[in-house]
């Protein structure tokens, strides 16, 4: 038996009140679905008595589009359940939609929000235990101990982040809109993480993320596919989203990226000089050489990192040849 402790809840209406809380209580912890939070403060694993309670602040909630640019908002209070059903979304930015639909289980994804996701902590079999087994292994480096069990020379920790969203979102070139005693600032969306398991987060202190901003993408084909051990709930061994453009019999637009390897979700860099050529099996086959430079996964999981590696770049070879050949 984990009984969840006693705690206060606050439940600001807006961003200005939910701010003044923060500021108000450095302790509290930012509460949106609490499909992850709840579970984790029962585990022992985070230490809190003040949870706030984004979901009626208004700044953060609303799902729509530019009628202008195209470009598609998403507050955080968004839910996935709301993101992956709509009919806007599935047709101008499906891996979006699909990347919201592969979460966890269906009443996860009633509760669970796009901030949450987004926010989402890192993963490890050594950290997500209950506390009982942590102390009896002398907890690790990411809390309270001094030694991490993946890795037992480094110090740093490899715990992976586990987010769906997160990869179709980066794959569009999604931007997020957060808030501070800073005041307000816009962010391209792969600069809200780092790579580091313990602290992959680069918000500031009381800063909360308020908006996702997705540009416009016309004629970009592109879909998320994870691989995951029990298919009807669980967090990506590996998964990735492409974002693709057909010119005629050469790729015109291409961009990958992964979940579920590093410690943050990786847009792949470099692989633009795809642009220009046809997406045969040379080009399929150069693809696999390169994600490895990128994709480093830990022995985070109960699986291990060469068989996740595998996964990931046939993931992504299959999915990238069947977006091309849908494309035409
Ligand atoms: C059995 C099970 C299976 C799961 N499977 C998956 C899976 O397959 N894929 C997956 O991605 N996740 C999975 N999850 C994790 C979780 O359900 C989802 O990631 C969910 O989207 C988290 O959203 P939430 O709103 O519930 O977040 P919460 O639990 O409320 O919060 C998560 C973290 O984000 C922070 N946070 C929330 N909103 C904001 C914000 N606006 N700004 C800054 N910080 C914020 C919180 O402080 C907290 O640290 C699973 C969970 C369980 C229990
Ligand atoms: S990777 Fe190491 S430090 Fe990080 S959670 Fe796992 S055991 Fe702990």
């Amino acid at each position: 038996m984990e009984p969840v402790p006693n705690f206060s809840l606050h439940r600001p209406a807006t961003l200005e009140e939910a701010n003044n809380l923060m500021r108000r209580n450095p302790e509290a912890r930012l509460v949106a679905g609490g499909t992850d939070l709840i579970v984790n403060i029962r585990r022992g694993i985070v230490d809190t008595d003040c949870l706030i309670d984004l979901n009626d602040v208004a700044e953060m909630n609303g799902l729509g589009f530019d009628k202008k640019s195209g470009a598609l908002h998403i507050g955080a209070a968004v839910t996935l359940a709301e993101l992956s059903g709509d009919d806007t979304v599935i047709k101008n930015f499906p891996a979006v939609a699909a990347a919201a639909g592969a979460v966890a289980g269906p009443t996860h994804r009633q509760m669970g929000t796009v901030g949450g996701n987004l926010c989402l902590d890192t993963r490890c079999i050594y950290y997500n235990q209950s506390e009982w087994w942590r102390s009896s292994n002398d907890y690790c480096l990411k809390y309270r101990g001094d030694v991490c069990h993946v890795a037992p020379k480094s110090s740093r920790c490899f715990a992976a982040f586990s987010g769906d969203l997160a990869p179709a979102l980066l794959v569009y070139g999604a931007t997020a809109q957060l808030a501070g005693p800073g005041g307000e600032r816009e962010i391209p969306l792969t600069e809200l993480y780092q790579d580091d398991g313990a602290d992959h987060l680069t918000l500031e202190e009381c800063e909360v993320l308020v908006s996702i901003t997705v540009p416009a993408a016309e004629g970009v084909v592109s879909d998320y596919v994870k691989m995951r051990v029990r298919g009807s709930i669980d967090f990506p061994l590996a998964g990735t989203a492409i974002a693709l453009k057909r010119d005629g019999d050469k790729i015109s637009r291409f961009t990958i990226a992964f979940t579920g390897t590093n410690s943050y979700p990786v847009l792949i860099e470099g692989v633009d000089v795809l642009i220009g050529k046809p997406l045969d099996d040379k080009a399929l086959d150069a693809l696999a050489a390169y994600l490895p430079k990128q994709i480093r996964p830990m022995k985070s999981t109960f699986t291990g990192q060469s068989y996740r590696r595998r996964v990931a770049i046939n993931l992504a070879k299959r999915l990238a040849q069947r977006l091309f050949e849908a494309a035409a």
